[in-house]
């Protein structure tokens, strides 16, 4: 079990579609162990692999003292929306609205192979949704309204791990990610 440095908004890891697990082996048990200790550290809401930079499929979460982790994700969402605030671990401090689906079932597989479905409303769906997105190469920000990923593209801007990028010639062009969306959110 380790800690893994954390990525940021910046990385080419964060806007690469992650690939499907295939094998479901000791390896990606000690993922989702890394995960997990990664993101309790943080601490965090959830992380998905990528974040760590590693291209798969796979998000743990903490939402309501329940841990769980979820491989190869598909979601099915609702019409009816939820307000609220949203973070990201690899946009240290950024709060920010972020509109999203007030509940999400989230079909995949544990890191046995064995297929579950997660249920969530409110703030576990809000985790599912950004998690899931994080595999898609998807960020809060592409989620936000306008006004807020004005505000947001401006703080990201003028921060002090966004500078640390700019020095080292890491920092990309601040844009939203040209991604589609994959279909969420209807
Ligand atoms: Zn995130």
């Amino acid at each position: 079990m380790a800690i893994q440095p954390i990525r940021f908004f910046g990385d080419p890891v964060l806007v690469t579609p992650a690939s499907p697990v295939v094998d479901f082996d000791r390896e990606l048990r000690q993922l989702v162990s890394d995960l997990t200790e990664t993101m309790q550290a943080a601490p965090g809401a959830g992380l998905a692999a990528p974040q760590i930079g590693v291209p798969l499929r796979v998000f743990v979460w903490d939402v309501d003292d329940e841990i769980g982790h979820l491989i190869n994700p598909s979601l099915d969402l609702s019409d009816e929306m939820q307000e609220g605030e949203e973070g990201c671990l690899s946009f240290p401090n950024l709060v920010y609205e972020t509109p999203r689906a007030f509940r999400a079932v989230a079909k995949g597989f544990n890191m046995h192979g064995e297929p579950i479905v997660v249920e969530g409303t409110e703030l576990l769906a809000r985790c599912l949704q950004h998690e899931t997105d994080h595999l898609n190469g998807v960020l809060f920000i592409d989620r936000m309204g306008a006004e807020s990923r004005k505000l947001a593209m401006k703080e990201i801007r003028e921060s002090e791990w966004f500078g640390a990028a700019i020095e080292k010639g890491t920092a990309p062009t601040i844009k939203v990610s040209p991604h589609s969306t994959f279909g969420l959110g209807t």
